[in-house]
């Protein structure tokens, strides 16, 4: 099949709206922003192998793909509206492509998000999205906004997708409710939007809680303590790890697509409220201090506590 085939089966099922003045089919698309609103971007590639197990289903890559995406531009506080997508496939195959718009426009549907560009090309299978969102000029949330004394929050729960890499990689049983959050990451929209005017700083989980917290301390130069046993987990992790595995997979797993953010403490009914809104749990899971770009993990009795390692770097050592 060749590669203008496939860019019309993504044309033919590609939603629109009334902001894309010129979507798939032209040289580039034209997209209206409105005067009073910023223009988010973000990109991400997903590598086979890398990003994702290679027997993963093409619809969980393409809803994944996207999400990722989306998850950042929550990190912002911004709403998403266009999204493009770059495919590289080893070979033209339209199977595998239906699959992947399945999961793709699941999510983009989901947050009216319309795809109005990309493109095709043959090479090791790749999938690089760029996701454009609008957000008020005072409402962007970035990571320099944290403050001595802010607490720290995380939405959701944290470690599952890691717990279920783990088990994939580890070849045995593995946990559908765990692989599920691999393969399907909610990213929180509303929550980032509820965020703004709230949160100081704020940031998306995909590295690993500890590497992206370290991210917003050296933006906002500041440290932070943090207690261990007050990161959020899914009863399916807690059943299927030990204890100290569990606090591995949380601190320093990945892939979470859960929102860390800091807000001073006077905000914290005000936080309770936006997030209760929009259905979306959070949990104070420590406090921001002076010491610039120190993160303390203590357990529920006070006693230090630290991971073999801090987060997942792509070619890192
Ligand atoms: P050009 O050679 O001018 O870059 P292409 O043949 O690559 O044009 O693409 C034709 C149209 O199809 C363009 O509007 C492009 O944005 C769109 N397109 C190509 N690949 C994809 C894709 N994977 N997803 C969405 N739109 C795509
Ligand atoms: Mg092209």
């Amino acid at each position: 099949m060749p590669e203008f085939d496939l860019i019309a089966r993504i044309h033919a099922r590609a939603a629109t709206r009334r902001d894309v003045l010129l979507g798939i089919g032209d040289d580039a698309a034209i997209l209206r922003v409105p005067p009073d609103r910023d223009l988010v971007v973000a990109m991400d590639t997903l590598n086979s192998g890398v990003h994702f197990p290679e027997d993963t289903a093409p619809a969980d890559i393409g809803w994944k793909a996207l999400a990722v995406n989306l998850s950042d531009l929550a990190a912002m506080a911004a709403t998403p509206a266009w999204c493009t997508l770059s495919l590289s496939l080893p070979q033209p195959d339209a199977a595998w492509v239906d699959g992947f718009l399945d999961g793709f426009l699941a999510l983009a549907t989901q947050h009216e998000v319309a795809l109005v560009g990309g493109d095709t090309t043959r090479g090791p299978l790749s999938i690089c999205v760029t996701a454009h969102g609008l957000v008020d000029p005072r409402g962007a949330l970035r990571r320099k906004g944290a403050r001595v004394g802010d607490d720290v929050w995380v939405t959701g729960t944290l470690g599952d997708a890691a717990g279920a890499l783990r088990q994939w990689q580890a070849g045995g049983a593995f946990d559908p409710a765990l692989r599920a959050r691999l393969d399907r990451p909610t990213p929180r929209v509303a929550a980032g939007r509820a965020l703004a005017g709230i949160a100081g700083a704020c940031i998306d989980v995909s590295d690993g809680l500890l590497a992206d917290l370290g991210h917003v301390c050296r933006a906002s130069r500041v440290g932070a303590v943090l207690d261990v046993d007050a990161l959020p987990a899914s009863d399916a992790l807690r059943c299927a790890f030990d204890r100290e595995t569990v606090r591995v997979l949380q601190s320093a797993g990945g892939d979470d697509y859960e929102l860390c953010f800091t807000a001073p403490k006077t905000a914290r009914l005000a936080l309770e409220s936006a997030l209760f809104a929009c259905d979306v749990p959070a949990t104070r899971i420590g406090r921001i201090t002076a010491e610039a770009v120190v993160i303390q993990l203590h357990d529920a009795d006070g006693a230090a506590w630290s991971p073999p390692r801090r987060g997942y770097e792509h070619f890192g050592s």
